[in-house]
């Protein structure tokens, strides 16, 4: 069996990177950043107020409560031609242009106006720069604002927004062929499922972590166990996708078809990777077109899916970070796994007390998708390791991160 990390290195050294364009930036969430990104301007570009209020000069205020003379008013958007001098005051928005002579801006909430004049009283004193944010005061002109293998997230976007970089150069977004295999799959809209059928749930669990990673699927459906057809198919999406993932068909059963409408074309290599589950895999092209042939198990497939396509497709978009992180937890279970492989638990990790604590989520069968719903994380054991005592150390990779539901509870009570 291949260690699932030199599995990894020879599918992560294989792999193409996508091409470059530059895509606007409603097209552009969870693509990576293909060149730093330098800012060409200062951000904020001047320097504004952070406040509604008056534009002061702060020595005129230190003796405050002092009454100002108000000489003009300025909106966010404009630009006030007055400025202040020895006395005076100029009515300010937030993201108004700090004018003329001002140093500080008195928050309106601390003014009194008075009467029908057009003074204002000021009632507290403030240090220059007082609610004034100065021109590059978030990221100066000439700073790197993103660095090429960045992956574009909603913060992200907005940086490159009000940089003006509005086409960011990325790498395109690869478009990923799925099929199911199976003369016992079918679609999940059949009414009754006939003798021996069971509906085709690989798809739809790849498809959605295909989207997640930022892939764009094309949806090539329910192949039957028939080598000639897979094969035919194959070849044809090979014209049209940058990868192609199949589900099923890759053991070592008389039906294993993807296995056998490869025998003759030597392009995809059978393995079996000391991980469990997903052991057995196919990984080679198909005309040149990267081919990941997983197993037919749902837990496999996402746990294949998670080792292999994740972080292959996030290098072929020319991500600098690969892999999801992991931390160390406890695990409340004992279990026995098989010391020959990586095993993937699925796990329901919570943080209490100050601590990760994970407990296996339901039966540990590759075929038990209810385990890997209530599940958040895969909990790790290394080769070598056969069983583990209940209050174990172990490395745990989140998949979905908790949402917390106690705040509006205690918010509640
Ligand atoms: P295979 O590797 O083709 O022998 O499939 C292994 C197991 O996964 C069998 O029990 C299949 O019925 C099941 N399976 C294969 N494809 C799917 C699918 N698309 N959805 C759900 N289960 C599947
Ligand atoms: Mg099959």
């Amino acid at each position: 069996m291949r260690p699932l990390i030199s599995a990894q290195r020879e599918i992560l050294d294989s792999l193409p990177m996508l091409p470059e364009v530059h895509v606007g930036l409603e097209e552009a969430l969870g693509l990576v950043v293909a060149k730093d990104v330098w800012a060409s301007h200062d951000l904020p570009p001047f320097e504004n107020s952070a406040m509604d209020g008056f534009a002061v000069r702060s020595i005129d205020v230190t003796d405050a409560p002092v009454e100002l003379e108000v000489v003009d008013e300025v909106a966010a958007g404009q630009a006030s031609s007055a400025s202040v001098t020895c006395g005076g005051a100029i009515k300010i928005m937030t993201g108004a242009p700090m004018p003329v002579g001002a140093d500080a801006v008195v928050k309106v909430e601390d003014t009194e106006w008075i009467g029908e004049t057009n003074r204002v009283r000021v009632l507290s004193s403030v240090d220059p720069g007082t609610a004034v944010r100065c021109a590059g005061g978030d990221v100066p002109k000439g700073a790197i604002v993103l660095r090429k293998g960045d992956r574009l997230g909603p913060s992200h976007l907005g940086v490159l927004a009000s940089v003006g970089e509005a086409f960011p150069l990325v790498r395109r977004r690869p478009v990923v062929a799925v099929i199911s295999t199976g003369d016992e799959v079918v679609p999940p809209e059949t009414r009754n499922l006939g003798p021996g059928k069971i509906r085709d749930s690989n798809r739809f669990i790849l498809r959605a972590l295909l989207e997640e990673v930022g892939a764009a699927v094309v949806d090539r459906g329910i192949l039957p166990d028939d080598a000639a057809i897979v094969s035919r198919v194959l070849n044809q999406c090979a014209g049209e996708v940058d990868v192609i993932v199949t589900s099923g068909g890759v053991s070592m059963g008389e039906y294993d078809v993807v296995k056998e409408a490869f025998r003759n074309a030597g392009s995809v290599d059978f393995w079996q990777v000391a991980l469990q589950p997903a052991k057995p895999f196919g990984f080679g092209n198909v005309d040149g077109v990267p081919f990941f042939g997983l197993p037919g198990n749902p837990v496999s497939v996402a746990v294949a899916f998670e080792q292999y396509l994740r972080p292959g497709l996030l290098s072929m978009m020319g991500a600098t970070a690969l892999f999801r992180p992991r931390q160390k937890g406890v695990l409340i279970d004992s279990v026995r796994t098989d010391p020959a492989k990586e095993v993937f638990l699925r796990v329901h990790a919570s943080y209490e007390r100050g601590r990760w604590v994970a407990s296996l989520s339901g039966s540990q069968s590759s075929n038990v998708l209810s385990a890997l719903v209530a599940a958040n994380a895969y909990a790790v054991v290394p080769v070598g390791v056969g069983s583990l005592k209940s209050g174990s150390d172990i490395d745990l990779e989140m998949y979905r991160w908790p949402e917390n539901r106690t705040r509006l509870e205690a918010l509640n009570e």
